[in-house]
């Protein structure tokens, strides 16, 4: 094998290692938010639970306002039926007071309902809570993890980037500018092997001329389809 690829196979290893820690690196903050978004979403089921607690003990004040009201109108409505003389108006403050305990009566019941909602809901809530909590100590443990990932990934890519410049040394400036470029533009993989007369970057077949050019080994050759360094291995 000619000593230039051996030494951009090399050259091709370190990038592509330095590429996936970039890849990794540059995906850390997406994780990082997926993990607050996930807290949040938990803490806002909690915040709901919260909200139909207090919606309900809301209305159970209501309805006991409501019905001491109610009670106080009928003592009205009593002390009024003890100074009237008449019976036609005690009879009608009667129906009235029949009415309005018929109303407490439901009310009360309506009460007991919410009463019973009430019970249900702080469970519920209860648990929401312990979620959050869960939660909050999971996804903070997990970012202080993604943190020192990070951190380790940048320290390593940095060692990876500087020694990359001695892997290129003794290679023409020419094949190096090709590489490059085909590094990128060929998705990580510039120089690649001959296998089965196939250029192993693009799968085609290659012409009877590049076999034996890639085969000789004694000059640089490209893959006619895909423009890919070529190798062979015996
Ligand atoms: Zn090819």
């Amino acid at each position: 094998m000619l000593p230039e690829i051996e030494k951009l196979l090399v050259l091709q290893d370190r990038d592509q290692r330095i590429r996936t820690l970039k890849t990794e690196l540059k995906n850390a903050p997406i994780e990082r938010k997926d993990l607050e978004t996930r807290l949040a979403a938990t803490a806002a089921g909690a915040e709901k639970a919260k909200a139909a607690l207090r919606e309900l003990e809301v209305e159970k004040k209501r309805l006991e306002v409501e019905a001491q009201g109610k009670r106080d109108q009928i003592n009205r409505f009593k002390t009024q039926q003890m100074q009237t003389r008449k019976n036609e108006e005690f009879q009608a403050l009667a129906n009235e007071i029949a009415h309005f305990e018929k109303e407490i009566g439901k009310i009360e019941d309506r009460e007991l309902e919410v009463m019973e909602q009430i019970e249900a809901a702080k469970p519920v809530l209860a648990e929401a809570e312990r979620k959050v909590v869960e939660a909050r100590s999971l996804v903070a443990s997990q970012i202080a993890d993604l943190e020192t990932k990070i951190a380790t990934l940048t320290e390593t890519l940095k060692t990876m980037e500087a020694e990359r410049a001695s892997l290129t040394e003794g290679i023409d400036e020419d094949l190096l500018d090709q590489y490059n470029r085909l590094f990128v533009s060929k998705g990580g993989n510039a120089v690649v092997a001959l296998e089965h007369e196939v250029c192993t970057g693009c799968h085609m077949k290659l012409t009877t001329q590049t076999l034996v050019r890639v085969r000789g080994g004694q000059q640089i050759t490209h893959c006619e389809q895909c423009g890919r360094i070529l190798y062979w291995t015996v």
